[in-house]
């Protein structure tokens, strides 16, 4: 806004957000004024100025449409000349309506990225675009272009890790389908090829089916949504690759998040669609798990699904490893679970009762051979020197969790106790060989199992009691098993891919690290995950814009501005009231759920009584309560919030798991005996007895997050925003409204609001002689831009004020502003 002219040397600046027409006047009566009027629907249209008064201008919109409307609905148009420019920093005027033109002015010409100062826009082509390649590579290599691009990005990264000898980090982030792995992949593909071509650099690219295989799924928003958190490096010197997945705990912990209510990392591509995602779908959130943990226990885990090429190709696997290992009885099971189609066998999805949840109308992808896919699946694997064993154990490990969804319970007493298998009656035998295929494949007996899901061993003073578990405890110990079998396989394949590439052991030089992480989220229905994420994103955000005030405030030091003045916003009143001790929503949530008898509703009873005052707080009703966040306000419900946040796994698990006769299993245990035994700084919740004391996942997520942020820190960040421009994935529509909301929620717009600021618009003398010299009336004896410029203000009687920043080398937006007004008023 307007500083204070008398304390700064500085004149006022007119800001962007209120340069609404400020003069309409003077700068509205000249004719054929182009202006952008927001429509009713909220969408902006361009449109010609007729006539202006005071308050009120008639404009002509497209299709004949005359229209008078109140001045403060106008914003004005930049003149076309600025039309596509590669940085929406160089347009005259900033606003929401102009970034936009700007952004799809250059979409439609398949220009679909975009510099917004330092950051790099994104959006999604949903088609094949001329812009990579060996040509493009060369061409961003040798600098013979300056088109904004992720290449370029990775260039830069590469050019400052060398000069600086500091490491850097390239940070995607975006909505689900927005295009952050593509991108992730597109710099990766940049690093590979400058890598000197020691052959390793494309181990990497190779092992992306496997990450993909297990860590995809097919969602409504996105076919190949990715439902981890990616964090790959790449090493100067040899050139190695490190995939490092922020930690491992990291990504642990946002599985664990998802999985506590759904399974995302059990979405194999295709594994998508149990119930859970009607939940999701209906309520329109993101993530398909969310929904899925509305549905009470089996939904918890509703989000399996089965089908697609992985499952095609898989299944053969698994039969192949079941006839070798299990025998008669699995076979016999799998068998009739399956039927041969497209070329390879396909669980019968009929049978899987995880699968048949699906709410995705099919499985197959467009364009997408599954058998072949299903081939690379196998190829990356071995190029990682997973042996035939351990792939073959692996898939047993996806079909034991297939199956212990098929496992259902009986209540043995009318207090609601239960005994694993049949209650279906006549298919009780069956139900008895989907308890024996699992045993078979994770190598127990089937005693074992049935007891680790229908009891729990306590240990009272210095007794060991049996305490038999109710249905809906033992749904969620099934579930909970599963879950975390899957999210074991899938830390167990990424730290195969980490040794394989020697993760580790060339850690020499520096690095680059590319993040590929969820972005802000906010839908009708908000629940623990968007809660996480949302704070994860709060996090990034400031990291984000301290980043940027660094360097805006070296180049007001270097320009000789007295950046004091500049006024950055700052989200740590946010962060405050996520992180505050012992009263802040982390803390809360945590006593909250070590209480026996907390519920939602009394968790959501604590936040109003305790957080009332709070200015980013407040309360809904019932079970309901709104965080403003930077990138606006969010509705949370916290239904389900504790369930999710106390881990569900007990030990009766782990030891199930550990005294299995399979390798896998073992290995699976004793990694969650590591997990659940750190050394703790966070709240301790008891579970399953004295004897193990448990993370609550919010603890675990925020230490995770520090991890990353640690490591964030020590990098200089390059970030890319990637935007999603219709929920068709369908090339050539783009919507504003969906547009300019994920540029709100990613910053884009965050990062003008915070240039503008300062002094948004940078124009040196010399673009500025050259764009305006031709309104000079008298030549000038100094030809230099310096003087042209100076010469040019005068001729216009421009405020002495304004001629003073001429002393520096930059002149800033407001000048153009002036000027223009000017050249409005001397041409009419
Ligand atoms: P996210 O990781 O953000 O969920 P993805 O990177 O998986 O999204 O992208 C979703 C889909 O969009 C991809 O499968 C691909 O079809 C398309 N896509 C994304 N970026 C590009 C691009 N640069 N060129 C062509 N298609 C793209
Ligand atoms: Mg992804």
């Amino acid at each position: 806004g307007d500083s204070d002219v008398g304390s700064s040397p500085l004149p006022s600046i007119p800001s962007i957000a209120e340069s609404k027409w400020n003069d309409t006047a003077s700068f509205a009566k000249k004719k054929s004024v182009q202006a952008w009027y927001q429509l009713p629907d909220g969408n902006w249209e361009l449109g010609k100025v007729i006539s202006a008064s005071g308050t009120e201008s008639i404009i002509s919109l497209p299709e004949g449409k005359v229209l008078k409307v109140q001045n403060d609905c106008l914003l004005p148009a930049n003149p076309d000349i600025l039309d596509g420019v590669d940085d929406l920093m160089q347009l005259s005027y900033l606003s929401e309506p102009t970034v936009l033109y700007n952004l799809r002015y250059r979409y439609d010409r398949d220009m679909i990225y975009t510099k917004a100062g330092p950051v790099l826009v994104a959006i999604n082509p949903f088609k094949k675009v001329q812009l990579y390649g060996n040509e493009y590579i060369e061409a961003y290599q040798r600098k013979t272009t300056q088109s904004p691009h992720v290449y370029a990005i990775a260039d830069t990264a590469l050019r400052e890790m060398k000069r600086d000898e500091v490491n850097q980090s390239i940070i995607i982030s975006g909505e689900s389908g927005a295009g952050k792995t593509e991108t992730a992949k597109i710099a990766m593909q940049y690093l590979a090829a400058l890598g000197g071509g020691s052959g390793i650099e494309y181990e990497i690219l190779k092992t992306n089916p496997i990450l993909e295989a297990f860590g995809n799924a097919k969602t409504l928003r996105n076919d190949n949504s990715s439902r981890f958190v990616g964090w790959v490096g790449w090493g100067s010197g040899v050139g190695w690759w490190m995939v490092d997945f922020g930690c491992g705990s990291w990504l642990a912990g946002l599985a664990g998040v998802v999985g506590l209510g759904g399974v995302a990392r059990l979405w194999v591509r295709g594994l998508v669609g149990l119930g859970g995602v009607v939940g999701l779908w209906v309520s329109g959130v993101g993530w398909l798990d969310h929904g899925l943990l509305g549905l009470g226990g089996v939904a918890g885990f509703g989000s399996v699904g089965l089908g697609g090429w992985i499952l095609g190709g898989l299944v053969v696997k698994v039969v192949g490893m079941a006839v070798k290992v299990v025998g008669m009885v699995v076979k016999l099971v799998l068998a009739i679970n399956m039927m041969v189609g497209g070329g390879c066998l396909v669980v019968n999805q009929e049978w899987c009762k995880w699968l048949k949840r699906r709410v995705v109308s099919n499985y197959t992808i467009a364009g997408v051979d599954d058998a072949e896919q299903f081939r690379n699946v196998m190829e990356a694997l071995d190029v990682v020197h997973v042996t035939k064993d351990d792939q073959e154990s692996a898939f047993g490990m996806l079909a034991a969790v297939l199956w212990l969804g098929n496992v259902s319970f009986s209540i043995t007493d009318n207090e609601n106790h239960v005994e694993p298998v049949a209650d279906e009656g006549k298919l009780a035998f069956v139900a008895l060989l989907f308890l024996a295929s699992v045993t078979l494949l994770i190598g127990c007996e089937v005693k074992e199992l049935q007891l680790a899901l229908s009891t729990r061993k306590m240990k009272v003073r210095n007794d060991n009691i049996v305490q038999k578990l109710k249905l809906s405890q033992a749904i969620d110990t099934r579930d909970a098993l599963a879950k975390s079998i899957y999210s074991c396989l899938f830390d167990w394949l990424v730290e195969q891919i980490n040794k394989s590439l020697g993760v580790g052991k060339r850690r020499t030089g520096k690095s680059i690290s590319i993040l590929d992480i969820y972005g802000f989220e906010s839908f009708d229905k908000n629940s623990f995950e968007q809660f996480c994420i949302n704070y994860a994103n709060e996090r990034l955000q400031q990291h984000f814009n301290r980043h940027l005030f660094k360097l805006e405030q070296e180049e007001y030091i270097q320009d000789g501005i007295d950046w004091t003045k500049v006024d950055f916003e700052d989200n740590q009143a946010c962060l405050n009231l996520f992180e505050k001790k012992p009263l802040g929503l982390l803390s809360l949530l945590d006593e909250e759920s070590t209480f026996p008898n907390g519920t939602d509703l009394s968790f959501a009873n604590k936040l109003k009584q305790h957080l009332k005052s709070n200015s980013c707080f407040k309360g809904e009703r019932e079970k309901a309560f709104t965080v403003s966040h930077y990138a606006g306000e969010v509705s949370y419900d916290t239904t389900g919030f504790l369930e999710k946040n106390r881990d569900l796994m007990h030990m009766d698990s782990v030891q199930l798991l550990s005294s299995c006769m399979t390798s896998l299993p073992q290995r699976f245990a004793s990694s969650m005996l590591v997990q659940s035994e750190k050394p703790v700084v966070g709240p301790l919740f008891k579970s399953g007895g004295a004897d193990s004391q448990k993370l609550s996942v919010a603890t675990k997520f925020k230490s995770q997050l520090f991890q990353l942020m640690q490591r964030l820190e020590s990098t200089t960040p390059h970030f890319i925003r990637c935007i999603k421009p219709n929920n068709l994935q369908s090339p050539g529509i783009y919507e504003q409204g969906l547009a300019l909301q994920q540029l709100r929620c990613c910053g884009v717009l965050e990062v003008v609001r915070i240039s503008r600021s300062g002094f948004p618009t940078r124009m040196t003398h010399q673009k500025f002689a050259r764009r305006y010299g031709f309104l000079l009336l008298e030549s000038v004896a100094a030809q230099d831009p310096l003087s042209v410029s100076v010469a040019i203000l005068h001729q216009f009687n421009i405020l002495p004020d304004i001629l003073e920043l001429l002393r520096i080398q930059e002149i800033a937006h407001f000048m153009a502003f002036y000027v223009f007004k000017a050249v409005s008023e001397a041409t009419k």
